[in-house]
C-alpha cells in the first residue's frame, strides 16, 4: 500500500465519520441519539478503545466525558499528555439501551469501522480499556484480569502494533485496588511509546528476536471472537 500523508488519512477519516453518522448496520441505529466515533488527535501516536457510549457520549456524541472519562483525562495528565494528543474510540459507536453489554452481532456490525479507524490514524500503540475491546483487539478469550499491563503485538489495520490491554476507568471507579493497577499500567505507558515499532518476526536478528519474545510474549493462540 502506498504511503499517505497526515493529511489524507484525516480527510479518509472525516469521510468514514460521515459514513458512521448515518450507519443502520445494527438495531442501536433506532435508539441512539447521536454517533459517537472517537475523537481527538487524526495522527496519534496512542489511541484508547472502550466499550460503548453511555448515557452522556450518546446525548453530546463524544466519548468517555462522563465520570469515567473524568478519570481517563486525570491519568493522561499524570504521565503529560491530554486528549488533544490521543484518539479516544470505543468498539461500539451507539449507545446499547440502559447501558447494558455489547451484543455480538454488534461488535461484528460495527468493528470494520474501529479496523478502519486504526488503519487511518496509524497508533503506535492502542489501549484496549476494558473486557469487550481486549478480546476484539487481540482475538482472544482471555479476560482483561489476566492480561492487563503486558503490551502484545498484533497485526490491525495493514500494520504491526503493541496492544496494551488496561482495566476500564469505569472499573477503576468501583475499586481501589483496580485503580491503583490501571495507575501502574498507565505509568509504563511513556516508555512503551518510546519503543522501535515492532518488526515481523523473521526480520529480526536472532539477538533481537530473543530480547522481544521475553520483553513481549506472543499474543495467545488467534481464536476469533465471532468465529
Ligand atoms: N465507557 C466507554 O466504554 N466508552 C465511553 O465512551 C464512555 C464510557
Amino acid at each position: 500500500m502506498q504511503p499517505r500523508s497526515a493529511e489524507e488519512r484525516r480527510a479518509e477519516l472525516v469521510e468514514l465519520f460521515r459514513e458512521a453518522e448515518v450507519c443502520a448496520r445494527c438495531p442501536l441505529s433506532k435508539s441512539r441519539t447521536k454517533v459517537v466515533f472517537g475523537a481527538g488527535n487524526a495522527d496519534a501516536d496512542l489511541m484508547f478503545v472502550g466499550e460503548a457510549p453511555g448515557m452522556h457520549e450518546d446525548q453530546q456524541g463524544l466519548p468517555f466525558v462522563g465520570r469515567a472519562g473524568q478519570l481517563l483525562n486525570s491519568l493522561l495528565e499524570e504521565i503529560g499528555l491530554s486528549r488533544e494528543d490521543v484518539f479516544i474510540a470505543n468498539v461500539l459507536q451507539s449507545r446499547p439501551p440502559g447501558n447494558r453489554d455489547p451484543q455480538p452481532d454488534e461488535i461484528d456490525a460495527c468493528k470494520p469501522f474501529l479496523h478502519r479507524k486504526i488503519e487511518l490514524i496509524e497508533p503506535k500503540v492502542v489501549c484496549t480499556l476494558g473486557n469487550f475491546s481486549t478480546k476484539l483487539l487481540t482475538r482472544s478469550q482471555r479476560g482483561i484480569t489476566g492480561v492487563h499491563g503486558r503490551p502484545q503485538v498484533h497485526e490491525l489495520g495493514g500494520r504491526l502494533l503493541r496492544v496494551y490491554p488496561l482495566f476500564h476507568p469505569a472499573a477503576a471507579l468501583r475499586s481501589t485496588k483496580t485503580l491503583e493497577d490501571l495507575r501502574a499500567d498507565f505509568a509504563r505507558l511513556p516508555a512503551l511509546l518510546e519503543e522501535p515499532p515492532p518488526v515481523p518476526i523473521g526480520a529480526v536478528a536472532p539477538m533481537a528476536a530473543a530480547a522481544s519474545a521475553t520483553a513481549e510474549p506472543p499474543a495467545a493462540p488467534q481464536m476469533d471472537l465471532f468465529g
